[in-house]
């Protein structure tokens, strides 16, 4: 496992070394459950209180507007049906077409239920089209929820101003933050956001801990009925080793964060011109002027995307594709179909996205290995860049 050059953090990340030994005691010597009314259970109360503060120093938020969830999926739902539930009279979602299906399979859903759900396109670039946003939005409509980063290209959406336009005819605005934490400095004080979910597994925390903001004042149904935890919005008792990884991961994030826009960006970059400059017919997709600083998404025409990760694969190389292979079909991703990204790109798109641990000789190492599996895919492509012109 040592070997692996590791460059698919979109998907998730290597839990921090901090991480790990923060929150191992609450695996072994204290597993006392915070709601008991004994100090032992106590004292773990006020560790996740601190993990709470960690959070909230990370957004600008007050730690009463943290509730500790299981992951982004579950953030998402819960903002949006959360929503739904306090103004049921309104039947309507503006969103985008470009969002994770932790909110696009949500807004489908309720479709299903009699809901009309707005989406809006983006263009070439992955761009939104921001005064869409307004005239999509009627006396119907409940809320509003755009992702702040994409996953998929690492578009950066201006969400602050995009919330503005929803707040002034007020309705609810949520963002899905989970790739953009950790990764861009946010600021939720005086902002006008009133809903945003983060993961923990993309910031150097484990799986299956999630946070969603709610802002002060904000209306939100329960979605988890239980017991009194998170303030009664959230029953269950709490994964409290998750949620102290969380808070350490929030802290570290925030002592990386110019490393993260420096540095991680600086090998990304580098990355991204080595491959360009050495292989034909290949592009970047997504908006390379408002971008995460560890994305990159390449298309390769002509080759299929998965034939470039098996070869990657081999040696050690992990990143992803732009497609998704369904029900034996290789579909290529609905936010690269969403940009227009020519079916023959869209199909040969890779995303590599970077980490604080990568190195530039890992970086190196890629271009090296890449450049050969590309000029060879092409030879055996029936759709060379040749053939197809
Ligand atoms: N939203 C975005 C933008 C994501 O990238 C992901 C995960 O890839 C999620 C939501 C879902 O997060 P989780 O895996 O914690 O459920």
């Amino acid at each position: 496992m040592n070997n692996v050059i590791y460059m698919d953090n979109n998907a998730t990340t290597r839990v921090a070394d901090e991480v790990v030994e923060a929150m191992l005691p609450y695996l072994s010597q204290r597993y006392g459950n915070p709601s008991s009314m004994h100090s032992f259970g106590g004292n773990v109360a006020r560790d996740i209180a601190r993990a709470r503060e960690q959070v909230a120093a990370l957004l600008g938020c007050h730690p009463e507007e943290i509730i500790f969830t299981s992951c982004g999926t579950e953030s998402d739902n819960t903002a949006i049906k959360g929503t739904l539930t306090m103004v049921p009279e309104k039947r309507k979602i503006v969103t985008t077409r470009v969002e994770h299906p932790a909110v696009l399979a949500t807004c489908r859903d309720l479709e299903r239920h009699g809901y009309s759900v707005s989406e809006i396109g983006v263009d070439r670039q992955g761009r939104l089209d921001i005064d869409q946003i307004g005239f999509r939005i009627d006396d119907n409509t409940a809320m509003a929820s755009v992702m702040w980063a994409n996953n998929e290209t690492g578009t950066v959406f201006p969400i602050e101003r995009i919330a503005e336009i929803v707040k002034a005819r007020g309705v609810v605005f949520h963002t899905d933050a989970v790739q953009a934490v950790g990764k861009i400095p946010l600021n939720l004080k005086d902002s006008p956001i009133d809903l945003l979910s983060l993961s923990g597994h993309k910031l150097h925390a484990p799986k299956g801990i999630g946070v969603l903001y709610v802002r002060r004042g904000t209306r939100i149904g329960t979605f988890m009925h239980g017991g009194h935890q998170e303030s009664g919005r959230r029953g269950g008792t709490e994964n409290v080793p998750g949620i102290i990884a969380m808070g350490k991961a929030c802290e570290l994030a925030m002592r990386y964060m110019d490393e993260e826009n420096t540095r991680v960006k600086a090998l990304r970059d580098r990355l991204e011109q080595g491959i360009l400059s050495a292989c034909s017919d290949c592009f970047v997709n997504g908006d390379v002027d408002n971008r995460l600083p560890n994305t990159t998404n390449i298309s390769f025409e002509y080759i299929e995307g998965e034939s470039i990760l098996m070869m990657l694969n081999k040696f050690g190389v992990c990143a992803s594709s732009g497609s998704a292979c369904t029900s034996g079909s290789l579909e290529p991703s609905h936010v690269l179909r969403a940009m227009g990204v020519p079916f023959t790109a869209a199909h040969g798109s890779i995303r590599f996205s970077l980490s604080r641990y990568n190195t530039q000789e890992e970086v190196d190492f890629v271009i090296e290995r890449i450049v050969p599996i590309i000029n060879r895919l092409r030879e055996l492509s029936p759709f060379t860049a040749k053939a197809a012109r």
